[in-house]
């Protein structure tokens, strides 16, 4: 089997069997975005407690890619600290991009190869950057008094 289909595998397991779906009634905040260009809708929630996300969840729906990514990236979050949360999001983005020197991302890279299809970038990115929308939310929300 080749890396590609393994990868294939695992996003076809994750849409058709989608980890965290489903509204976070205990979310200490919640961010919804679209993405017009093919049209996927995505809200995500996050239970926050100190500096560590304990539970993500998601609903929406959309294309396999967004919605296999929204799946993965809420299993890959649970229990990290929102630092290390911030800088997954930003490995992640470089990994799309095609940048070297990235980390392995474990589940994540089965999202590698939407680096090939520039339209298919905003759906991956898409979990990622209601994450990061997520966390200035809760800065603002008295987190930290940090800028975002
Ligand atoms: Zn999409």
């Amino acid at each position: 089997m080749s890396l590609d289909d393994l990868y294939r595998q695992v996003l076809m397991d994750h849409y058709q069997h989608p980890r965290n779906r489903g509204a976070l009634e205990s979310a200490s905040v919640s961010v919804g975005l679209h993405n017009p260009s093919c049209g996927d809708v995505l809200q995500l929630y996050l239970k926050i407690e100190g500096d560590r996300v304990q539970q993500a969840s998601f609903t929406g729906q959309g294309c396999s890619i967004s919605m296999s990514g929204a799946s993965i990236m809420t299993e890959t979050i649970r229990g990290q600290t929102l630092e290390q949360v911030h800088d997954l999001a930003e490995d992640f983005k470089r990994m799309v991009r095609g940048e070297a020197d990235v980390p392995d991302l474990g589940e994540l890279e089965a999202l590698r190869g939407v680096r090939q299809f520039p339209m298919r970038i905003k759906c991956a990115t898409l979990a990622f950057n209601a994450l990061e929308k997520a966390l200035q939310e809760h800065s603002k929300q008295g987190g930290d008094p940090q800028d975002g």
